[in-house]
Parts: structure tokens; C-alpha cells; sequence
């Protein structure tokens, strides 16, 4: 059968959960630290023991504030918790304590920018504070299910969209600026391998045109931001060809396949209602002041949006570089400090770009682990600035050594690999003279007319120099010598 993909459209929402870099778990004192071994950081509390009580964790409320502040959302001035009751055997109360009608961050939105240039807002419906479940493990014994419950009660923050992305590809740019965000704000690793950030996409069609939206399919278990892509893409196909075959789309919960790439069916959806949502009588409400916003307001770093306008603006870096720079703290910290030791913006972002980089994947470590101090790297742009070493010199000579010797001055590195170069006139005339001396010849040449001779000399300079002269200074000096005699 022959299908007309183009008279669709794709509708998604994405409901990202992230867990909180909390040292405690959301209402009790249980370690929040990953890969602990299983059921070590298991009190009665994340163990629902009867009779228990859970009490707030203030930090887990503060990241949930960061993270609406920096997405422009409203943050609610009263909120309080709810029970999500279902039965599950990682779920040990029988509930799940989250928000249900009083999230609290309500609106804002998330700005993406795709491949080609367009740039786009995201809005979000909601973020909202909840618990972790424990885990399930299925794999790891012949017969049974194990159970892990050192996730049990981890905080979340579960962010939701308006239906406003429109493709995989956006999807995965929408991940991507989620991930940074967390990152940037130290509030969740944003590990997706791991799960401490997951994302469920809700997926539906219609005819291009079309005003109401189709039925939505949600898709799980995707490890990887580029999975999500995949999945989304694949559900678009399998949505609209079932329709072209005139099949009915069911909302029901998919898990995605990343071998076979495929979406299957896990369950049909239970909805809001299955739930039995009352507000957890164990909490009091939280109450959040505007005080409170301003306080945390001003514990927030800059984030990657305000650094990007900065680079762009102060430092006159063009988009790419600035994007570039931008897409992790650490290296926009070290771009920053480096700038403090230069005025060589370009070249500041460049080494970070270029040389850096270059030398920390090869070492596969990242830029908190770079040794070389950010005036030192400014040493060896004023190096390169002063026409004391070329630029291939100081990245393939004297950078290697540097960070070997992170401490030493750059200038006394330079030196004892014998590299800076000659800007000794006199010098530079003495092997001007020299190679001139040797093709006379091709001096004549040169006077009748063959100026493209001055490389020739000029690499006879750089030969009879061991490469150390200046070549700027000693193509000047060829020229003079070859014009005035
Ligand atoms: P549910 O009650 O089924 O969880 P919600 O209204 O809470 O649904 O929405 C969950 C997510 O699904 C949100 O991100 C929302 O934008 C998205 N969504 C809602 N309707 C559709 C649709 N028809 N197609 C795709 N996504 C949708
Ligand atoms: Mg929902």
C-alpha cells in the first residue's frame, strides 16, 4: 500500500521525571545516592512500614523552585501533596505520594532550537513533586522478580508538556535543553542511562488541517535521549499506516524496543480516576512565599540561555562557538575565568573549541578534570599574540608539555623546547642574507619580475633558522632585502 505520510501531522507531549540530587530521600532521612547495593538504603519510611509519618525534604522543594524559575513558570503559593493509590509490588505503601491538582509550577516553557536554525518554544503544563518508586528487576533471576527499594521515595520532579512538539527531532532538542538545564542547576545528573532522568512520550496523529487532535499512544522505557527520537518516529509511521488501513488507534501505554526498534503494547490506560487521588493527610501543605522565590532566585547560577547572550554580546562570539561553549557549565566556568586573562576572545574559544577539547577526548576525561590552569592557556595565547610562537607551534609543542608541567611559566616551557621564535632583526637579516646569498640565480628571477620567489627564500629563512624565525617579521625582511639591493 502505498501511504501519503505528508498528509500528517505528529501531536506529542513529553512527560520528563527527573530524580533530585537531594543527599536524603523526599520524606525521610535514607540515603539518595545511586548504585548503592540493593535494599541498603531501605528505613521504614521508604519501606512503608505501617505507623511511619513522612516529613518534608526542604531541598527537594528548593530544585523544584530553581527549575520553574529558570523555565519562567508560576510557582505556586500554596501546594500540597496527594495519594496516588495503585497496587504495585515496587510501590511497598500501596501510594504514591505526589501532586495532583496543586502542582507546584504551573505554565512556562522550554526554548529549543532545531537543526535547521528554527528556533522554538516548548510550553510546559506543569511541574510537579513526587516520590520515586522502587525498582523492578526481571532479569536478573531465572524465575523471579527482584525488588529493589533503595529508589523508593527518591524526589522527582515530573515535567509535562503542552502537546507542542511536532517531531522526533524535536523531541530530542527539547531533551537536550531539559538535560542541560537540570545539569546546569546541579539539581539531577540528568543520566538517562541510568534513569535519573526518564521520559514518557505521548504520541497521536491527524490529517494535516485537522483541528482536534488524534487518540495518543504513551511510549516508555527509552534509556537515551536519541531513543526517544527513534520511538516517537517509529510510532508516527505505525500510527498513520494503521490509520491508511483503517484501523482504530488505542490509547494505551507502549514500551519501545531499542533492538528491533519497535513499539509494542504494554498495557491499555488506566485513567486519572483509577487512581482514587485524596491529599495525603501525613503532610502538611507547603506554603512558598515570595520571599522564599527571591531567596532562591538568588542562589541560582547564570543559566545557559543568559551565558549564551553573554558570550554572543560581550565576548562578540558568533552563535556556533557561543552554543558550543554554553552546552555544559564546566566549560563555560572555564571560558569565563580564561577571558579574566585574556582579551583574545576568538582565540580563548577556540583553544577551549580546538586544542582543549581535542586533548580531553583523546584522554577521555572532561574539563573539571583538565589540569592546566585557565592563565596559563591565556600564557600561551599572549605567546602566540607577541609573534613568539606560532600557533601550530603552541598547540603541537608547547600544549603537550604544558599539560604536563601545568605549573611551569608558559614563556619557560617555550624556552626550553627552543621554539620562540626569532624577532631579532639583526638575526633575521643574517639568514635573509645567507639565503639570498645561496640562489642568486633566483634572485635575478625575482627582480624581473617573479615575486611568487619570496617562499622559496622564505623557506631557506625558516630552514637555515631551525623554523624559529618569525616568519611575519622574516617575510618583511626577504621582501626589503630583495626590493632595495
Ligand atoms: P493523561 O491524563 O492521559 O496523563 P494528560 O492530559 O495529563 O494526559 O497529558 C499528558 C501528556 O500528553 C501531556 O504532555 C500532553 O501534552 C500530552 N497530550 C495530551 N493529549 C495529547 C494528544 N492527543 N496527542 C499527543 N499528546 C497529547
Ligand atoms: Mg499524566
Amino acid at each position: 500500500m502505498e501511504v501519503d505520510y505528508s498528509k500528517y501531522e505528529a501531536v506529542i507531549g513529553l512527560e520528563v521525571h527527573a530524580q533530585m540530587l537531594t543527599k536524603s530521600k523526599a520524606f525521610c532521612s535514607d540515603a539518595n545516592e545511586y548504585g548503592a547495593l540493593p535494599n541498603t538504603q531501605v528505613g521504614p519510611v521508604s519501606l512503608g512500614h505501617p505507623g511511619t509519618l513522612p516529613v518534608h525534604n526542604e531541598a527537594a522543594v528548593a530544585y523544584a523552585v530553581k527549575l520553574g524559575i529558570a523555565c519562567g513558570c508560576k510557582i505556586a503559593e500554596h501546594n500540597y501533596y496527594a495519594r496516588k493509590n495503585y497496587f504495585y509490588a515496587d510501590l511497598p505503601k500501596g501510594y504514591q505520594i505526589s501532586q495532583h491538582t496543586t502542582p507546584i509550577c504551573e505554565g512556562g516553557h522550554i526554548d529549543i532550537q532545531l537543526k535547521d536554525g528554527t528556533q522554538k518554544r516548548i510550553r510546559l503544563i506543569r511541574i510537579h513533586m513526587e516520590e520515586d518508586t522502587g525498582k523492578s528487576m526481571h532479569d536478573q533471576d531465572l524465575n523471579d522478580t527482584l525488588l529493589d527499594f533503595n529508589r523508593a521515595g527518591v524526589p522527582l520532579v515530573e515535567m509535562v508538556t503542552e502537546p507542542d512538539i511536532r517531531s522526533g527531532e524535536e523531541a530530542y532538542q527539547y531533551l537536550t535543553e531539559v538535560r542541560k538545564l537540570v545539569r546546569y542547576l546541579d539539581i539531577c545528573d540528568g543520566n538517562m542511562e541510568e534513569g535519573s532522568m526518564r521520559c514518557d512520550a505521548n504520541v497521536s496523529v491527524r490529517l494535516k488541517g485537522a483541528a482536534a487532535f488524534g487518540v495518543k499512544v504513551e511510549v516508555k522505557n527509552m534509556n537515551s535521549i536519541s531513543n526517544v527520537q527513534r520511538s516517537i518516529d517509529y510510532e508516527i509511521k505505525r500510527q498513520i499506516e494503521a490509520i491508511e488501513k483503517g484501523e482504530t488507534i488505542y490509547q494505551e501505554t507502549r514500551t519501545f524496543n531499542a533492538l528491533k526498534g519497535e513499539t509494542t503494547v504494554m498495557r491499555t490506560k488506566e485513567g486519572a480516576s483509577d487512581y482514587r487521588y485524596f491529599p495525603e493527610p501525613d503532610l502538611p501543605p507547603l506554603h512558598i512565599t515570595a520571599e522564599y522565590i527571591e531567596q532562591v532566585s538568588k542562589q541560582m547560577p547564570a543559566l545557559p540561555k543568559e551565558l549564551h547572550a553573554l558570550f554572543t554580546k560581550k565576548y562578540g562570539l558568533n552563535e556556533y562557538d557561543a552554543s558550543v561553549l554554553t552546552d555544559d557549565k564546566a566549560t563555560a566556568s572555564y571560558f569565563q575565568e580564561l577571558v579574566q586573562h585574556t582579551n583574545n576572545y576568538k582565540a580563548a574559544a577556540n583553544w577551549l573549541m580546538v586544542h582543549i577539547r581535542g586533548y580531553l577526548n583523546e584522554q577521555a576525561i572532561n574539563i573539571e578534570q583538565f589540569v592546566v590552569p585557565a592563565a596559563k592557556v591565556a600564557e600561551l595565547i599572549a605567546l602566540v599574540d607577541g609573534g613568539q610562537i606560532s600557533n601550530s607551534v603552541a598547540s603541537q609543542k608547547v600544549f603537550p608539555e604544558l599539560v604536563k608541567q601545568p605549573q611551569q611559566s608558559v614563556l619557560s616551557l617555550a624556552e626550553s623546547l627552543n621554539v620562540i621564535q626569532q624577532s631579532d632583526t639583526n638575526a633575521l637579516q643574517q639568514w635573509v642574507n645567507e639565503a639570498l646569498a645561496k640562489y642568486p640565480e633566483k634572485v635575478a628571477e625575482y627582480r624581473a619580475g617573479k615575486t611568487s620567489l619570496v617562499a622559496l627564500f622564505m623557506g631557506e629563512v625558516m630552514k637555515l633558522s631551525k623554523g624559529k624565525a618569525d616568519p611575519k617579521l622574516a617575510s618583511q625582511i626577504v621582501k626589503q632585502t630583495l626590493d632595495n639591493q
